[in-house]
């Protein structure tokens, strides 16, 4: 019997078959869940675009509950939350896996970020959770949980992360301040899972994959970057009851990279020289 046997839940973020949400999705779907997904509305509502290309991956697990859901917009979230307790019923798991910018604030410098592309970045990246979590606190069996994608960025500075950065440090914070508010009210878990690089969509406008690819062999300890079915299977077991004990929590799955303050090499032994 698979770990998500009778489990239900929402998956908010996948764009295509290289989002990491899908990666997550395959191994929940593996494991026997049964999963309702949103995709963003598209701009011209007689070609639905996004729809399709969700519909075409999802539909082979079995899922028929295919929403749109813009996260800036109330209605759109309300929409989803009571269609789900209509079709899908209690909730076990929502997983988050949002973040947008436009590309002239992404670029930097920090400082030249516009007002209002700081409001649009903070809002679909980092407020979405807390939209989420405030209909998940009643959509959500006891004992289910949250899991939200984060980024290293958000504890450091990654050079060309810029305002996503910034964006990430609230979800990060957002992220203990939920665990402990629908800890206490049902038992609800909420995690963050920080992924090392993975080619995506949205991670094109914010990274040099071949550039990090070569950063992760020399200074992550397992002298490689991660795989996306490594972030799916870490986010599933967060989501799995395997982690019942485990809130408030980043978990890093980036081969080690987020504790090296240096190359792996024994910078001593150069000093020698
Ligand atoms: P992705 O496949 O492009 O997924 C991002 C998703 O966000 C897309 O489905 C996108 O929809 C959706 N989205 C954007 N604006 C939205 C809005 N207003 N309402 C609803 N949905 C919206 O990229 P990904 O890399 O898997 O990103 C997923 C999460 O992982 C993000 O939080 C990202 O920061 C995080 N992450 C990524 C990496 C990485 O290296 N890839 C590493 C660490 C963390 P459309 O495509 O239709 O616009």
């Amino acid at each position: 019997m698979g770990l998500f046997e009778g489990k239900k839940g929402l998956v908010f973020g996948i764009a295509n078959d290289k989002s990491i949400a899908w990666a997550i999705t395959q191994e929940l779907a593996a494991q026997g869940a049964e999963i309702g997904f949103t995709h963003l509305p598209e701009s011209d509502p007689a070609r639905p675009k996004n729809e399709r290309k969700l519909r075409k991956l999802v539909e082979p697990l079995g899922s028929t509950f295919v929403m749109p859901c813009d996260v800036q917009k109330e209605e759109d979230i309300d929409a989803v939350f009571d269609a789900a307790k209509e079709q899908i019923g209690p909730l076990d798991f929502v997983v988050h896996s949002i973040a947008f910018a436009t590309i002239e604030d992404l670029k930097g410098p920090v400082y030249n970020c516009s007002r209002d592309g700081f409001k649009l970045a903070m809002d679909i990246s980092a407020f979405s959770l807390i939209a989420l979590a405030r209909r998940a606190k009643d959509a959500l069996v006891p004992g289910g949980n949250m899991l939200a994608m984060t980024y290293l960025g958000g504890e450091r500075v990654i050079p060309g992360y810029n305002v996503m950065g910034v964006c990430k440090a609230a979800l990060e914070s957002s992220i203990k301040y939920l665990a402990s508010e629908l800890g206490a009210e049902k038992g609800i878990r909420v995690n963050g899972l920080s992924a090392g690089p993975v080619r995506t969509l949205a991670a094109s406008a914010v990274s040099d994959h071949s550039l990090m690819d070569k950063l992760y062999s020399s200074m992550a300890p397992l002298r490689r970057n991660i795989t996306r079915e490594e972030v799916g299977k870490a986010g599933m077991f967060l989501l799995s009851d395997l982690a019942s004990g485990v809130t408030g929590e980043n978990v890093h799955v980036d081969a080690g990279f987020h504790i090296m303050g240096a190359p792996g090499e024994d910078m001593s032994e150069k000093a020698d020289e």
